[in-house]
């Protein structure tokens, strides 16, 4: 039997909709909304991400800042640019893209972020909010995975949730979460991997969640029959034909898909539930994302 795949853009539209009127209830009440991202020079996966946040901006009609320092400012400028921000009353928000420059430490900058605009939980304040159970912001990702498993009807508690990828901005906070909510958590990693125990913890999974950036690390085998399967994972690949050759583009360089963690197509044929790749947790993320600047508009406007 194929599983029930996911129609995560259907529900990110059901949300946006949700969403903006919750955007015009602020502004209605006096409150500017908007997303400040913080990029440091040039890096071009920081870039593309900001391009996105910026039309999604647009998209919704809240207010968009692009504080785009040079790559040889010094931390000094670049905390000093996160305190312009943290007071600026049109940023609600404030979204660190990284990798920074070297020379400028993570923990320096995240640590300027005011805790009330930092709408993905990167602060060590919210961060340690997330692990008590008392949450302000969830991380956009994470939250994203558990949206999907709410609108699924998922019973969390003694749920066997194994989660692949233990990274701080997705697989560690999964785990938090679906512990928040009295699942029965297993978090494996790379180091599960080489001793050659994923298998082992996967398919007693009744709920998968992959967040290892490894197209097709997860194959049918790993599975356990009838379970849920979210992929997280986003890589770019070759597209090859049926003798495994690359497929050229007009230019001659080969043709590249996105995919996720998860060999989707065998996978599907044993899982129950299952997300794609693209249009899977990718289009719920931002909308997790617009959901955190609101509550922090509402917070910062005594509206909450
Ligand atoms: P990361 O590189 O920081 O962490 C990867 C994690 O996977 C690590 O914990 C590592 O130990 C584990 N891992 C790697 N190879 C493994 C293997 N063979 N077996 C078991 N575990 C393995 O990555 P990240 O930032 O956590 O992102 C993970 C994936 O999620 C990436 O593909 C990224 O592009 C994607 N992502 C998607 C969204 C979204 O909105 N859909 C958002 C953020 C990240």
């Amino acid at each position: 039997m194929s599983a029930k795949v996911i129609d995560c853009v259907a529900i990110a539209n059901e949300m946006k909709e949700e969403l903006k009127k919750e955007i015009e209830d602020c502004k209605s009440k006096g409150a500017s909304i908007g997303i400040a991202t913080l990029l440091v020079g040039e890096d071009f996966g920081a870039k593309m991400y900001r391009k996105q946040v910026e039309k999604f901006c647009q998209e919704m009609d809240i207010d968009y800042i692009n504080a785009n320092p040079p790559a040889d400012s010094s931390e000094e400028d670049v905390v000093k640019i996160v305190n312009d921000l943290n007071n600026n009353k049109k940023v609600s928000g404030i979204l660190p893209l990284r990798p920074f420059p070297e020379h400028i430490s993570d923990y320096a900058i995240i640590n300027s972020i005011d805790v009330n605009k930092d709408i993905d939980c990167f602060h060590p304040y919210n961060m340690g909010k997330l692990t008590l159970g008392e949450i302000t912001f969830a991380p956009a990702t994470p939250s994203a995975c558990i949206e999907i498993m709410d609108r699924e009807g998922v019973n969390f508690e003694g749920a066997e949730i194994v989660v692949v990828g233990h990274s701080n901005i997705v697989g560690k906070p999964i785990s938090i979460l679906a512990l928040n909510r009295n699942a029965t958590v297993t978090t494996t990693h790379i180091f599960t991997s080489m001793a050659g125990n994923l298998a082992k913890h996967t398919t007693g999974a009744d709920i998968l969640i992959v967040a290892a950036g490894k197209a097709g690390l997860i194959t049918p085998d790993l599975v356990k029959e009838g379970a849920f399967v979210i992929d997280v994972g986003i890589n770019r690949v070759k597209v090859l034909d049926e003798n495994g050759n690359p497929i050229l583009n007009e230019k001659g360089k080969p043709k590249t898909k996105t995919v996720g963690d998860v060999d989707f197509d065998a996978v599907k044929e044993k899982a129950g539930k299952i997300t794609p790749v693209p249009g899977g947790v990718g289009a719920i993320t931002n909308m997790m994302l617009l959901r955190n600047t609101i509550k922090a508009c509402k917070i910062q406007n005594g509206l909450a």
